[in-house]
């Protein structure tokens, strides 16, 4: 299908995309990588009046590794996220992640804003931003900048705490510390497709025992989440099987899964199961 009507609009700086933004009132939508955007036009499941192509922003933020912590601007493309060098545990976990976005056409022109904007339950941004407590950072011309913890970000499937007159000019990931351990899974119906469910499992080591654990998996529930109450189960503990096992059985227990035509929640559950498991499993290697 072809897309219904629309103006296009291709400002120069971040300042004349807000204004235009603000002037559409709601119906203009930024046009970053396209990867979702524009086979949404195609089958009209979007039909914005206006289109504000963000690729020529000249004074959008980079990728930058910077005191403690990666920033990532709104041009910064799967691709460049996978070509983090993974000398740290922060870079090499993103730079894997990436490899699972889409294939290669699709992670050359998507973006990391535009993927946590698209806010599908099973992106691997969306995932990682709230396993890391990242931060984002939503521009407009009415309030100026304001950053909003990644756990508050999603508020539905598809759907954000984003006004509709707001940009996501930043996010920014705090560094994991040297050390830190990471193991990630992901399953999907074939190489390059959406996962149905994937699971990160991030923690460091102290005497032995787990500390500071992370759990969070997603495409199970509408929003990616931190399984909270799995983490206390292996905090303070060693790894180790049984304490995986039990953490993934658990993890199993706490979600409340979604059904699609991919997958019943039977069988979503089955998976966060198997994927918490892999991925603590694979935090040893
Ligand atoms: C075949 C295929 C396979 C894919 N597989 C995966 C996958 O495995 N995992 C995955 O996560 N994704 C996958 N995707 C989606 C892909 O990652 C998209 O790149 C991503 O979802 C959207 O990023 P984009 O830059 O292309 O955004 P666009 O398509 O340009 O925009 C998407 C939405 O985000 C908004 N937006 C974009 N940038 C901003 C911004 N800075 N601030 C506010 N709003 C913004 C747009 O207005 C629009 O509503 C796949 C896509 C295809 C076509």
């Amino acid at each position: 299908m072809k897309p219904a009507a629309f103006s296009y609009q291709a400002p120069t700086t971040i300042d004349e995309a807000l204004a235009l933004l603000a002037d559409a009132g709601g119906d203009a939508r930024i046009l970053a990588g396209g990867q979702s955007l524009v086979p949404a036009m195609a089958f009209r499941l979007a039909q914005p009046a206006m289109l504000v192509d963000i690729n020529g922003l000249s004074d959008a933020p980079r990728l930058a590794e910077e005191d403690g912590r990666l920033e990532i601007g709104p041009l910064v493309r799967h691709q460049d996220i996978r070509r983090l060098t993974p000398r740290r545990p922060l870079t090499a976990m993103l730079s894997t992640m990436a490899q699972h976005v889409g294939p290669w056409p699709v992670r050359s022109r998507g973006t990391f804003c535009g993927s946590l904007a698209h806010a599908d339950p099973a992106s691997e941004w969306a995932l990682a931003v709230v396993a890391l407590d990242a931060n984002l950072t939503l521009e407009s011309t009415a309030d100026g900048p304001r950053s909003v913890p990644a756990g508050d970000f999603f508020s539905a499937m598809m759907a954000t705490s984003a006004r509709e007159d707001e940009m996501l000019t930043a996010v920014t990931i705090p560094d994991l510390a040297a050390g830190t351990r990471w193991g990630f899974a992901e399953i999907g119906r074939r190489t390059g497709d959406f996962a149905i469910v994937l699971a990160l499992a991030i923690y460091e080591m102290k005497g032995g025992r787990m500390s500071r654990v992370r759990i969070a998996v997603g495409g199970a529930e509408a929003v990616p989440r931190r399984l909270v109450d799995v983490e206390t189960v292996l905090e303070g503990t060693a790894p180790s099987k049984p304490r995986f096992l039990q953490a993934a059985e658990y993890a199993a227990d706490v979600v409340d899964p979604l059904e699609d035509g991919y997958a019943d929640a039977l069988y979503r559950r089955d998976l966060v199961r198997a994927l918490v498991l892999r991925a603590l499993q694979q935090s040893t290697r």
